[in-house]
């Protein structure tokens, strides 16, 4: 049964049979990869972002054909309302050293890109042995407050100039758990930024 779409929410933007064909194309083309990359006995280290990117994660690596382990680190930056703050903070790190792995980060959404740009930073100090991103949405590159930081080697879905929520990403903590990916109303935007 499909979760009905909350008030809050303008419409669908993005739909679950979108999200999940998406995704196995992306999982293919990043075991692809990988095939060629890791030696015998090596492992690909995914650090999906929490907590946008765990619904994509949990997909993700299900339909990875490669040996994988996962790592979350966990971020914040937008304290609850609709705009980065611009000061990213890392709540939570990695319980393992990446030094020498192949690291793939795993993101929600890339938007002023201050936290990429932190991320690529963060783990450039760590010394992996190869580091990629791959990122479910991206906003319109107008939106960015940084540039240089649109090293992503796979991205999901290329969205307009939005607010979105679903999938992972949320509103005050709300509307993380909706299987697509649908659009705030400006209301509902004026009414969690008051
Ligand atoms: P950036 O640092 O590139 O501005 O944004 C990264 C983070 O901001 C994302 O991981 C996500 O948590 C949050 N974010 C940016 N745009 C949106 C959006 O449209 N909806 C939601 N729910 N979060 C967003």
């Amino acid at each position: 049964m499909s979760i009905p779409l909350p008030a809050d929410c303008g419409s669908i933007l993005i739909s679950e049979e979108s999200i999940q064909e998406r995704i196995t194309t992306l999982a293919s083309q990043i075991s692809e990869h990988y095939e060629k990359v890791l030696k015998d006995g090596e492992a690909l280290v995914l650090v999906p972002i929490l907590t946008g990117s765990y619904m994509f994660a949990a997909d993700l690596s299900r339909k990875l054909t490669i040996p994988n382990t996962v790592d979350f680190l966990a971020l914040s930056s937008y304290r609850g309302g609709t705009r980065s703050t611009g000061e990213v903070k890392i709540l939570m790190d990695t319980r393992d050293s990446v030094w020498d792995k192949h690291v793939l980060i795993l993101e929600d959404i890339v938007d002023s890109g201050y936290t990429l740009q932190f991320l690529a930073r963060h783990f450039s100090t760590r010394n992996p042995r190869s580091l990629e991103f791959c990122v479910l949405l991206t906003a319109p590159k107008q939106k960015r407050k940084v540039e240089g930081y649109d090293n992503v080697k796979w991205t999901g879905f290329h969205i307009g100039e939005k607010f979105v929520v679903g999938y992972g990403l949320d509103c005050a903590g709300l509307y993380r758990h909706l299987p697509y990916i649908a659009e705030l109303t400006q209301t509902a935007i004026d009414k969690f930024t008051k």
